[in-house]
C-alpha cells in the first residue's frame, strides 16, 4: 500500500496525529493508498518551517527563483507518463486526458510564472517636485487550498505564482486526490527548492483546512473549491484580515444562436458538456438553444453523446471515465432523480454503468435532460457531473435572462457569427469569463475568475502576482 506523507521543511512526514485516511481508486472503488490526516500541530509545524524559510526565499534573486521554477516545470514534463498515470488512478479521469491536459498544464504553470516574475514591475508616478514609487513585496507565509477535479493542474496554478513572488507556502490538496501533490514534493526536492519554501499538508478540510484558515501567521489564502467551503473560509479569515482569493462553483450557460458555425459548435459542445466527466468548473452544463435550431440540435447532440464510450480510464478509447468518489457519484445520481421529479425528460443517459471487471467503480452515462423550467433546481444548482440540460429560447434578451438566473457567475460560452450580438451578450452576462465560438481556450496571461457566488478576485498572469504581493507606496519630495 502506497503511503502519502506531509512535506514539511523538506521532509516527508506522517501526521503528528499518526492518523491516515484511505485513498480510493474511483475506477475500481478500491483503496490503493493511505494519506496523512493532518491536524493543527502539523499546520503549526508547516508554518514554523515556512516562516523560517521566508527571509532566505524572499531575498533570493528573481533570476534564481525563476531558474528553480523552470527546473520544476522541466521535471514535471520529463515525468509526464508517471504523473498522468497517478492522476488518472487517483481521480478516475481518462489517462489520455491527464497526459494531454492536466500534466502539461501543471508544467506550464511553473514555466509561465517562472518567466512572468522576470517581467513583473511596479509603478511610479512623477510630479514636478516629487515622485511616488510603489514597491511590491511578498506577503510572507501564504496558503493554497485546491480541489480534486484538476488536482495537479490547480494545485500548481496557485503554488507557482505564490513562490515566484517570493512567498513561502503551505499548500493543501484535496484529500480525495492527494497523489500528484505528493509526487510534486519529490520534484521540488530534485529541482533544488530550498527546504521549508513549499510545505504540503494533507488531510480533511474541516481539520487541517480549518487550522490553516484560523492560523494567525498565514497572510493570505488562495482557495479553489465549492462555494459553501469558500464562504466558510471567508467567515474565518476575513475578520483576521487575511487576503483572500476565492475561485468557487459554477453553473455555466452555453448559449447557442441559430447563426453559429453549427459543426464546430456541435463538436465543442460535446466536449464542454462532458470533458473530465463534466467535473470542470467551466463546463457548460446549461445549454440554451435558439428555438429555430432546437429540434435539430437536440437530435444531433444526442447521437454524438450516445457515442461517448464510458469506462476504464486507462483505455485509449474511453471518453468518459469514473466520477471522483462514491459520495460525488451519489450526489450526481440524486440530481438525475431530482430532474425527473421536476418534470425533466431524459433524452439519453441517466444510468449507472458497470464496466466488466470494474463493477465497483463510479461510472454514470453522459446524461442529457430536456423539458425543465429554466429556473428549477436542476438548472440553477451545481451538479458537477456528466449531466446537461437543454432549454430553448426565442430572443437574445430571453437568453441573457436565462443565463443570469443562477447565483453563480463563472463563465459563459457563446455561439454566434454576429459580431454585434457577441458584444451585446458578452456585456450583459454576469460572468467573469466569456468564450465566443470556443471553449476552455486558455491564455495564462488573462484574468481568471468569477462573479456572484463563483468567487472573489482573479487568478492568472500579473493578477496572481499582484495578489501574492503587497504594494507599498513611497513618496519623495525634492
Ligand atoms: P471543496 O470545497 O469540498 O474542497 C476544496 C478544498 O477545500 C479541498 O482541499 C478540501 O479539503 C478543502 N476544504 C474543505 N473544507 C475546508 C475547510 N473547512 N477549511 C479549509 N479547507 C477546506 O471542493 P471540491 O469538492 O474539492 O471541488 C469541487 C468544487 O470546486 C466545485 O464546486 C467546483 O466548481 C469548484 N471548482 C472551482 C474552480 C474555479 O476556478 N472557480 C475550479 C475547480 C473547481
Amino acid at each position: 500500500m502506497v503511503e502519502i506523507f506531509n512535506y514539511i521543511n523538506g521532509e516527508h512526514l506522517k501526521s503528528t496525529s499518526n492518523e491516515s485516511m484511505d485513498v480510493i481508486n474511483p475506477s475500481t472503488g478500491e483503496v490503493y493508498a493511505q494519506v496523512a490526516n493532518s491536524n493543527s500541530t502539523d499546520v503549526d509545524n508547516a508554518y514554523a518551517a515556512a516562516n523560517a524559510a521566508f527571509e532566505g526565499w524572499s531575498n533570493t534573486s528573481i533570476t534564481e527563483r525563476s531558474r528553480i521554477l523552470i527546473r520544476i516545470a522541466d521535471l514535471i514534463e520529463s515525468q509526464l507518463d508517471t504523473l498522468a498515470m497517478a492522476e488518472s488512478v487517483d481521480n478516475g479521469k481518462p489517462l489520455w486526458l491527464a497526459k494531454k491536459v492536466d500534466i502539461p498544464r501543471a508544467s506550464s504553470n511553473f514555466r509561465f510564472f517562472g518567466n512572468a516574475i522576470t517581467q513583473f514591475a511596479s509603478e511610479s508616478h512623477s510630479n514636478p517636485n516629487s515622485i511616488n514609487y510603489t514597491v511590491r513585496s511578498p506577503l510572507g507565509v501564504v496558503a493554497c487550498i485546491s480541489p480534486w477535479n484538476l488536482p495537479l493542474y490547480l494545485f500548481t496554478w496557485k503554488i507557482a505564482p505564490a513562490l515566484a513572488a517570493g512567498n513561502t507556502v503551505i499548500a493543501k490538496p484535496s484529500e480525495v486526490t492527494p497523489m500528484t501533490a505528493y509526487l510534486l514534493t519529490k520534484i521540488c526536492d530534485e529541482a533544488g527548492l530550498p527546504k521549508g519554501v513549499l510545505n504540503v499538508i494533507h488531510g480533511q478540510g474541516h481539520r487541517s483546512g480549518d487550522a490553516i484558515s484560523n492560523h494567525k501567521g498565514i497572510k493570505a489564502i488562495s482557495f479553489t473549491g465549492s462555494t459553501k467551503v469558500g464562504a466558510h473560509i471567508a467567515s474565518i479569515a476575513a475578520p483576521k484580515f487575511k487576503k483572500l482569493s476565492l475561485e468557487l462553483g459554477g453553473k455555466n450557460p452555453n448559449i447557442i444562436f441559430a447563426d453559429c458555425d453549427y459543426d464546430k459548435m456541435l463538436k465543442v459542445t460535446v466536449n464542454s458538456s462532458f470533458a473530465n466527466q463534466g467535473q470542470i468548473c467551466l463546463c457548460g452544463s446549461r445549454i440554451l438553444v435558439e428555438r429555430k435550431l432546437y429540434d435539430k440540435f437536440r437530435s444531433d447532440f444526442v447521437v454524438k453523446v450516445k457515442h461517448l464510450k464510458v469506462g476504464n480510464p486507462l483505455a485509449e478509447d474511453t471518453k468518459v471515465g469514473a466520477l471522483v468518489s462514491k459520495a460525488h457519484f451519489e450526489k450526481v445520481q440524486s440530481y438525475i432523480e431530482l430532474a425527473k421529479e421536476e418534470g425533466g425528460k431524459i433524452l439519453c443517459g441517466g444510468n449507472v454503468v458497470k464496466p466488466e471487471g470494474l463493477e465497483n467503480g463510479y461510472y454514470i452515462e453522459p446524461t442529457v435532460i430536456v423539458d425543465l423550467p429554466y429556473n428549477c433546481r436542476t438548472n440553477t444548482e451545481e451538479i458537477f457531473g456528466p449531466v446537461v440540460t437543454i432549454t430553448p429560447f426565442d430572443t437574445e434578451e430571453e437568453a441573457i435572462q436565462m443565463a443570469n438566473c443562477t447565483d453563480y457567475g463563472l463563465s459563459c460560452t457563446l455561439w454566434t457569427t454576429d459580431l454585434n450580438k457577441t458584444q451585446r451578450v458578452s456585456k450583459n452576462v454576469d460572468v467573469g469569463i466569456v468564450w465566443v465560438n470556443t471553449w476552455l481556450n486558455r491564455d495564462l496571461r488573462t484574468p481568471f475568475g468569477g462573479v456572484k457566488n463563483s468567487g472573489v478576485g482573479r487568478e492568472g498572469g500579473f493578477e496572481a502576482l499582484k495578489f501574492f504581493t503587497e504594494p507599498k507606496n513611497i513618496c519623495i519630495e525634492f
